[in-house]
C-alpha cells in the first residue's frame, strides 16, 4: 500500500469508527434492551427481609418478587421452531429460561412439583402469550419411572425434543455433616444427580443431530460453601457430567453445555436453601454486591442452546456477579 493509500485507508477507518460510534449511541437511546440495563441498576441489594417458606417455595410469595424477565426479555428468533423441556421451569432460573425460550420462538414444556402449580400457571400463561405451545407436566423427579414418562410426554405433546434443560435442584442448608441424614442426602442426590442422568438417557432416545442438553451447575461446583456440602457435590457432578457427555455425544451432533449461576434471588434460597443470616445478606459477597435476578441469566440459557453456537459444546456459561468461574 502506498503512503497516500495508507493515509486514505486510516482516515476512512477513523470516519467509519466515528460513524459506528454515533450510530451505536443513537441505537442505545432507542434500544429496547436499555430498559433491562436500567432495571439492573435498580435491582434489590441486601439487606433482605428474612423469610421462610416450606420447600419448594413459590416465587409469587417472595419479598421482593424475583424478576424473571416477564416484562423485559425480548427475543429475536434464535430458537425458532425448537421444542424444549425445562425442569424446574415454574420459578427462578428455570422460569427465566422458559420465558426467554418462548420469546426466541421455542415451544416449551415445563416440569415442577405439584405444590408449585400456582407458579407454573403463570409461566404457562406467559409462554402461551407468545403464541407458543406450552406444556405443563408436574411430577417428582426423584422417581426414575416418572423421569421416563416426563420425557415421553414432553416429546409427544411438543411433537419432538430438541432441547433438554436439566435445571431442577434441591438445596437444604445444614450446619454440619452430622445434620445431613441419609434421607436428606438421598433426596438431594436423586433430584440433582440421578434425575439429570435419567432424563438425559431418556431424551437421547428421541434426540437427533442438532439437539442440545443444557445443565444447570453452580459456582458451588468449584467453591463450595460449608453449610450445603451435599448440594455443592451435586453441582460439581453435573459440571463433570456435562463435559463427559459433550465428548460422548459429539459424534452424534448433539451438544451439551452447562450454566453456572452465582447467588440468584429464587425460592430455593428462602425455602431451606439458606440460613436466615445468609438470606439477609444474600449476594453481598459477590463483587456486584447483590444477588442476580433470574432475568439476568436467561440469555445464557439461550446461548447454551443457540444453533448459531454450533462449535460450543462441553462449555461453561457463567453469571456469578464477579466471583470466579468453576472450571
Ligand atoms: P427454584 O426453587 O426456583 O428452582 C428449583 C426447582 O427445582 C423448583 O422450582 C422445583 O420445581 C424443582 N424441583 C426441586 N425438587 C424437585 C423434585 N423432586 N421434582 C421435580 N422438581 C423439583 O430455584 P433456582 O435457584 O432457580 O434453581 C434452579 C437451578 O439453579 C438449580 O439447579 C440450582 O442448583 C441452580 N443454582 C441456583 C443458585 C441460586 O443462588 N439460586 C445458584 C447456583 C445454582
Ligand atoms: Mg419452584
Amino acid at each position: 500500500m502506498s503512503e497516500t493509500d495508507r493515509r486514505t485507508f486510516v482516515a476512512g477507518a477513523a470516519a467509519l469508527t466515528a460513524a459506528t460510534a454515533t450510530a451505536a449511541a443513537a441505537q442505545a437511546k432507542k434500544d429496547p434492551k436499555a430498559a433491562t440495563t436500567a432495571a439492573a441498576a435498580a435491582y434489590p441489594k441486601p439487606p433482605f427481609p428474612v423469610q421462610r417458606q416450606p420447600w419448594p417455595g413459590l416465587a409469587s410469595k417472595m419479598n421482593p418478587r424475583p424478576d424473571h424477565g416477564e416484562k423485559s426479555y425480548r427475543g429475536s428468533g434464535k430458537l425458532a421452531g425448537k421444542k424444549a423441556l425445562i425442569t424446574g421451569g415454574d420459578s427462578g432460573i428455570g422460569r427465566a429460561a422458559a420465558i426467554a425460550y418462548a420469546r426466541e420462538g421455542a415451544d416449551v414444556a415445563i416440569n415442577y412439583l405439584p405444590a408449585e402449580e400456582p407458579d407454573a400457571r403463570e409461566v404457562i400463561a406467559l409462554i402461551k402469550a407468545e403464541g407458543r405451545k406450552a406444556v405443563a407436566i408436574p411430577g417428582d423427579l426423584r422417581d426414575e419411572r416418572f423421569c421416563r414418562t416426563l420425557v415421553e410426554q414432553a416429546a409427544t405433546q411438543l411433537g419432538g425434543l430438541d432441547i433438554l434443560v436439566n435445571n431442577a435442584a434441591r438445596q437444604q442448608t445444614r450446619p454440619g455433616i452430622a445434620d445431613i441424614s441419609s434421607q436428606d442426602f438421598d433426596d438431594t442426590m436423586k433430584t440433582n444427580v440421578y434425575a439429570p442422568f435419567w432424563l438425559t438417557k431418556a431424551a437421547l432416545e428421541r434426540m437427533e443431530s442438532g439437539a442440545v442438553i443444557v445443565n444447570t451447575s453452580s459456582e458451588q461446583a468449584g467453591d463450595p460453601s460449608k453449610d450445603i456440602v451435599d448440594y455443592a457435590m451435586t453441582r460439581a457432578a453435573v459440571l463433570n457430567f456435562t463435559k463427559g457427555m459433550a465428548k460422548q455425544l459429539a459424534s452424534r451432533g448433539i451438544r451439551v453445555n452447562a450454566v453456572t449461576p452465582g447467588p440468584f434471588w429464587t425460592p430455593l434460597q428462602v425455602s431451606g436453601g439458606a440460613t436466615p443470616e445468609k438470606q439477609r445478606t444474600f449476594g453481598e459477597s459477590a463483587p456486584l454486591g447483590r444477588p442476580g435476578q433470574p432475568a439476568e441469566i436467561a440469555a445464557l440459557y439461550v446461548a447454551a442452546a443457540d444453533p448459531a453456537l454450533s462449535f460450543s459444546t462441553g462449555q461453561v456459561f457463567g453469571a456469578t456477579g464477579g466471583n470466579g468461574q468453576p472450571g
